[in-house]
């Protein structure tokens, strides 16, 4: 670490200025993948997990039918967003081309939690069903929609700690098994993805602090029960393994959609970044599907960014340490400390971090709806304002530069993650709109 180059980027972060940062320390990806605690093969685990559990969920949740179970999200073109963006051009011709990951669509959660909650919900049930006795030989997994089974699970609890979409995820699908479902739900929680969960039969308890403190209280609620399965954002690999099946998912729909990624049309992803599990994990898992052609950008409000202050100063600390309020309208990204093990899995990985205003997630969700009439909500909207930066000069130009790319943007594909939102009622939405 270069202590003085450290300390500059964190007087910006005190100063609450947008900015990007571009990791210092990221060799190639072949170089990094064999010395973390988790390889390919983990993510391959997930992923057949997921194909074995689509008849189920094809069941549970009917508008999964039409893709046989799997939950996934379309990758959409975006050229009017990007022609109103203006922030690919300067001379009016947008070089390059932008992509939304729709993960605001997915189904079931409506976010990007979508991957990883229900992956870990889905490894907690397999594994329990397993040590009674279900699943031998080659039972179907609709077994599990049996008496039998759901009274096992409804003797058994599922809790999280949340802002809200994790608790979407875990909540919706640890119900949808017959489990009792907890989520402790931050301060910064909306009120509508409370009551939603609620309409879920899962039991909601609000804490009147933030993310990690209702993370601590329901992690210590679960080590009192000794049926009680907690969800630990600050610290799953199996969040993470799920996270991470997007990679090969994001490489499919290039495929089939036939644009090429590779060293001379490189990937440049950008992705709102809380906790930094999902981010981390889909980082982990595009490295792993496209190497050193991925460029991971990581999206932080400026009041909430942990997961860049974490980069620069290990992750003991949390964003109120350097005066930061973490007080922020992206309620998804409202967190003061990073995961340690997220980012220790992405400190060689990530290409950077880049901090946004809050009004620029209100103002750039206004003007997707406008263009491609697509409903994000604001922690969603992080990523847009990616490209741009890395355009824009300075630190976005020598990275350009140091990967041979300058000159040839129009070469790059971006693809902004829109996280979440498409299950926000429609008057949370507009009010969403009025303050765009
Ligand atoms: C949770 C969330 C993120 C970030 O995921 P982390 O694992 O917390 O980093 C981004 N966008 C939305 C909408 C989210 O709910």
């Amino acid at each position: 670490m270069n202590e003085s180059i450290n300390t500059a980027a964190i007087e910006r972060l005190r100063r609450r200025e947008e900015f990007l940062w571009i990791n210092p320390d990221r060799p190639p990806v072949r170089e990094t993948l064999p010395a973390l605690p988790l390889s390919r093969a983990d993510i391959a685990d997930a992923a057949d997990r997921f194909t074995r559990f689509a008849p189920l969920i094809a069941a549970l949740f009917p508008e999964t039918r039409e893709t046989g179970g799997i939950i996934e999200s379309p990758l959409i073109p975006v050229p009017k967003m990007q022609a109103a963006c203006g922030s690919f051009s300067r001379r009016g011709v947008p070089p390059g081309r932008l992509y939304v990951k729709a993960d605001h669509l997915l189904p079931v959660a409506g976010s990007v939690k979508a991957r990883g909650g229900i992956h870990e919900v889905l490894c907690h049930a397999e594994e329990l069903a397993r040590a009674h006795g279900f699943l031998r030989g080659d039972e179907p997994y609709t077994a599990l929609l049996g008496k039998d089974a759901r009274a096992l699970f409804g003797a058994h609890t599922v809790s999280v700690g949340s802002t809200g979409n994790l608790g979407l995820s875990i909540g919706t699908m640890a119900a949808a098994l017959g489990f009792r479902a907890t989520v402790h739900m931050s301060a910064d929680a909306k009120a509508w993805k409370k009551d939603l969960l609620r309409a879920r039969s899962v039991t909601v308890v609000e804490h009147a602090s933030d993310y990690s403190a209702a993370v601590k209280a329901g992690r210590d609620e679960a080590a009192r029960d000794g049926n009680a399965y907690f969800v630990d954002d600050e610290n799953s690999s199996r969040l993470f393994t799920g996270y991470a099946v997007a990679g090969e998912r994001l490489e499919a729909q290039f495929a089939s959609a036939g644009v090429r990624v590779d060293g001379e049309h490189p990937l440049f992803v950008y992705i709102p970044c809380g906790v930094g599990g999902a981010p981390g994990g889909i980082c982990f898992g595009l490295a792993h599907a496209f190497g050193d052609d991925a460029h991971c950008f990581f999206a932080e409000p400026l009041e909430s960014a942990c997961m860049m202050l974490g980069l620069l100063a290990g992750f003991s600390g949390d964003v109120y340490d350097i005066g930061l309020t973490n007080m922020t309208a992206a309620d998804g990204l409202a967190v003061g400390r990073a995961s340690a093990f997220a980012g220790g899995m992405i400190t060689r990985l990530v290409a950077g971090c880049f901090t946004v205003d809050d009004s620029r997630l209100f103002r750039d969700l206004a003007l997707l709806y406008r263009t491609e009439n697509l409903r994000i909500e604001p922690s969603a909207a992080a990523g847009f304002p990616g490209p741009a930066m890395v355009r824009s000069g300075g630190e976005g130009a020598n990275y350009l530069d140091a990967h041979g790319l300058a000159g040839k943007e129009a070469q790059i594909t971006h693809v902004i993650w829109t996280t979440g939102g498409s299950l926000a009622p429609i008057h949370e939405f507009e009010r969403y709109l009025a303050r765009g």
